[in-house]
């Protein structure tokens, strides 16, 4: 089985173009945000601290999730709702990265990303694929762009969706973001050894994915 690990900090266009790669590769593609951000969602609904990690841990085993594919887009369930709308949220985003620091919520998680891997050829996105889930993996992309470069982009995505935001909030919430994820104990994002950088803030989404392709198939070959 073939198995693409693509990681990188929020916002650097990891899942757009990791969906649109499994479309043309005919590969799943499967989002591990989603999933962060499905048990993040959880335990705003039980009124729980996403950084309270003993209250965490003991909402875990009153979660199930389930991934499905419908026409080519990933859609998740929590305990059986379709939640893959209410995740992308920015209050949801901002608990899937508080409960991503705790140990018990990734290895909660683990099993099942690693067992996608094992009967399909997939393109798996997130923070710490090409490190720990997947670590050996076919080939492994760290895809990354300037905090700026992804404010930027995330502002324009906000306002084509209607909604109000300024700059300074969005970069601010990226870099809290960026720090939070980087300095965790449990699988920190970082680039792997062997993984191949690519540095967005420069390109556009048409040369992202040109070039993303082009090291993918390079390295199935
Ligand atoms: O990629 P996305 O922004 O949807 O991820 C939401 C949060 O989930 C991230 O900020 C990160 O803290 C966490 N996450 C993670 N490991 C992954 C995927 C996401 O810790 N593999």
């Amino acid at each position: 089985m073939i198995s693409v690990a693509i990681d990188g900090p929020s916002g650097a266009g990891k899942s757009t173009l990791a969906k649109r790669l499994a479309k043309e590769l005919g590969y799943v593609y499967v989002d591990t945000g989603a999933m962060f951000r499905a048990i993040g969602l959880y335990t705003l609904r039980q009124g729980k601290q996403p950084s309270d990690a003993q209250a965490v841990q003991e909402l875990l085993p009153q979660i199930t999730l389930t991934l499905a594919s419908i026409d080519g887009a990933q859609h998740i369930y929590l305990n059986g709702e379709d939640v893959s709308t209410e995740i992308r949220q920015e209050q949801v985003g901002m608990a899937a990265s508080a409960v991503g620091a705790n140990p018990a919520v990734r290895s909660f998680l683990l099993d099942q990303q690693r067992a996608l891997a094992t009967s399909q050829n997939i393109l798996m996105d997130g923070r710490d694929i090409g490190t720990v889930v997947l670590p050996n993996a076919t080939v492994k992309i760290y895809l990354t762009a300037s905090a700026e470069a992804r404010a930027q982009r995330r502002l324009l995505e906000l306002e084509q969706k209607g909604q109000k935001a300024d700059f300074e909030t969005v970069l601010a919430d990226i870099q809290q973001r960026d720090y939070q994820d980087m300095n965790r104990e449990t699988a920190p994002l970082r680039q792997a050894d062997d993984a191949i950088l690519l540095d967005t803030s420069e390109l556009d989404f048409e040369q992202s994915f040109e070039q993303m392709k082009q090291i993918i198939l390079t390295h199935i070959q």
